[in-house]
């Protein structure tokens, strides 16, 4: 993106000082890769729900009599990392029966053709994110450069739809704007004598570059993508709230939370409706403020 903000720019200090904010932009990028493939101890959040993710890529591991539920794949060097996870929990890599995913960007679901060969789990995708998945990152509106092995989807879901397993409940909340098939899952929990109710946020941001409508000579990303995240946010609004979580760990301040039961937290730290509240509208503001700059 700023690459070709260098090229359409044209003049020379308009040059140097874009080339400035690009190696500034690499140094990010170059520090949130680092955080995406530094191990962390896995842990429980509730009853049967444990984080199975890197620093900076959340993947979660639902356990239940019948078999577990893997959610995101993340990049295709993760796999390792999210096994040993998973063993060092106590649990059996093999014994993961469904993988689901956040949305089909690079860094939720590259990993997802080895996940599937190494567990035979069956892969189940929101349907406007299956041709993404499929293809190998080739249909993304936004990153088809980032290619990665194609992955085969044994079950289209839909909005709204259920994926039981062992007693457990996710549905599949199709929010859509980050991707077209972006999807928030909820699902009930046991915390000892509490049962709560967990969201796990499937994204939303607007990215750099993404457009949000036509016009300065370009096309929105994808027709209806406005609309689409004002559906998001809406929907986001209404979902009950006990643990929040998300498809990486800054949504729902992670590490800091991690610090807060290093320090001896006794309540559940995952716990947290108002900052789930507060997140959502923060978000659905720098969307509206992104959507106004836009036009
Ligand atoms: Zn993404």
């Amino acid at each position: 993106m700023t690459l070709n903000a260098v090229r359409i720019c044209g003049f020379a200090a308009c040059v140097w000082l874009l080339v400035v904010a690009q190696s500034h932009a690499e140094q990010l990028q170059i520090e949130a890769d680092r955080d995406w493939t530094t191990a962390i101890a896995p842990f429980r959040i509730a009853d049967g729900l444990y984080y199975v993710g890197s620093r900076g890529l959340a993947s979660y591991l639902i356990v239940t009599p019948a078999g577990d539920v893997l959610i995101n794949s993340n990049l295709e060097s993760s796999v390792p990392l999210i096994r040993e996870s998973v063993e060092k929990l106590g649990f059996r890599f093999k014994d993961i029966k469904v993988l689901l995913i956040s949305h089909a960007h690079f860094d939720h679901v590259a990993g997802s053709e080895e996940v599937k060969r190494q567990t035979g789990a069956k892969y189940m995708v929101m349907d406007d994110d299956v041709s993404v998945v499929e293809s190998g990152g080739k249909t993304d509106f936004a990153y088809a450069e980032y290619r990665y092995p194609p992955t085969k989807v044994d079950r289209v879901l839909h909005d709204g739809d259920e994926v039981r397993i062992g007693g457990m409940v996710l549905v599949a909340h199709k929010t859509p704007g980050h991707t077209r098939g972006c999807t928030t899952w909820t699902l009930r929990v046991r915390d000892g004598e509490r049962l709560l109710d967990v969201v796990i946020v499937g994204s939303w941001y607007v990215n750099p570059g993404y457009r949000l409508g036509d016009g300065h000579g370009q096309k929105a990303s994808y027709p209806g993508i406005p609309g689409d995240y004002h559906k998001t946010f809406a929907l986001l609004q209404s979902l009950p709230c006990d643990i929040f979580l998300g498809a990486h760990g800054d949504y729902f301040d992670m590490l800091e939370k991690l610090e807060r039961v290093k320090a001896g937290a006794r309540e559940n730290v995952w716990v947290d409706p108002s900052g789930y509240r507060a997140a959502v509208e923060a978000r659905r503001l720098e969307f509206e403020a992104e959507l106004k700059r836009q036009q």
